[in-house]
């Protein structure tokens, strides 16, 4: 059987909260407990959010946590080439175009820019969206859901923006392609945008992958933990250990034989050891503070 490989993949926006662990958590169980790899990738292409100083405080807190992840982490900035010249092949291929609406327009308005024909110009700032092919799938398989049905409902998507941020779908379908990952174990917030993420596999002439998403950590009924709603910093709600076995907990794992005495360490190994997937639970759960 081929090799597992997940990854974790946080963007530094911000210091890790509860929910990013929970992620960080259910990638790194999940793929230790297939005998895998799982590997680091640092989504930091969003310029306007995302800050150099986050991205060394988040390697700082997950060794903290004693997550040993396998290689170096993957930084996306460093790579924009790569997904340029994705973008750009796309184009050639007549599977994206150029796009010089705005997002109010877009929002309200019809877009012509495909029919015009628009062609990539240093002086304009033009946006790039890739074509949803007319027939796709409108549903997956989840390892934990089962059959999600979620309806492609665009006709068009952003790869990147006018303000020249490669936007985060292209990056992580050609970083998932690239690295080879056999299995995205991420967060429920992006159960919705999966299956116009797999449009964009078809169009790499790429096989889907497959997905398992973990259940969303609130704050309360109507807000997810986000870096952008201000989301307190995991490490200030209480030390890694008893936040590892809270995150175990939140997962619905055994953690009966933990105490926040033990190091990291010795709870993550305890934990991969006791770990079952098919106790995950679905849905959303407020995290009791
Ligand atoms: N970078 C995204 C986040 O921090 C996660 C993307 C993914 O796992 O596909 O929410």
């Amino acid at each position: 059987m081929a090799e597992y490989i997940g990854r974790f993949a946080p963007s530094p926006s911000g210091r890790l909260h509860f929910g990013s662990l929970v992620a960080a958590l259910g990638s790194y169980a999940v793929a230790k407990h297939k005998n895998g790899k799982i590997l680091l990738r640092i989504e930091d292409l969003d310029f306007f959010r995302c800050k150099k100083e986050y991205t060394s405080i988040i390697l700082k807190e997950l060794d903290e946590f004693g997550f040993v992840f396998d290689g170096e982490p993957y930084i996306q900035s460093e790579h924009t080439d790569v997904y340029y010249r994705v973008a750009k092949k796309l184009v050639e291929e007549d599977k994206a175009f150029y796009c010089n609406c705005t997002r109010s327009h877009l929002k309200t308005g019809v877009c012509h820019c495909r029919e015009k024909g628009l062609k990539e110009n240093a002086q304009d700032n033009l946006a790039l969206r890739f074509i949803i092919p007319s027939t796709h799938q409108n549903s997956f398989e989840d390892e934990i859901y089962g059959v999600i049905s979620s309806p492609v409902t665009v006709d068009a998507l952003t790869l990147i923006r006018r303000d020249k941020v490669i936007s985060y779908n292209l990056a992580c379908v050609v970083d998932d392609i690239h690295q080879g990952v056999t299995q995205v174990v991420r967060g429920s917030d992006l159960i919705d945008i999966t299956t116009t993420q797999m449009c964009l596999y078809n169009a790499l002439d790429t096989e889907c992958i497959s997905y398992l998403h973990l259940p969303l950590a609130m704050a309360d009924e109507t807000y997810k933990l986000s870096k952008q709603n201000r989301s307190p910093a995991v490490l200030d709600q209480g030390p890694p250990s008893q936040m590892l076995i809270k995150a175990l907990a939140f997962l619905n794992q055994d953690i009966s034989g933990l105490n926040p005495q033990m190091t990291p360490k010795v709870i993550l190994n305890k934990a991969l050891d006791n770990f079952e997937i098919q106790k995950i639970p679905v849905g959303k759960k407020v995290i009791e503070a």
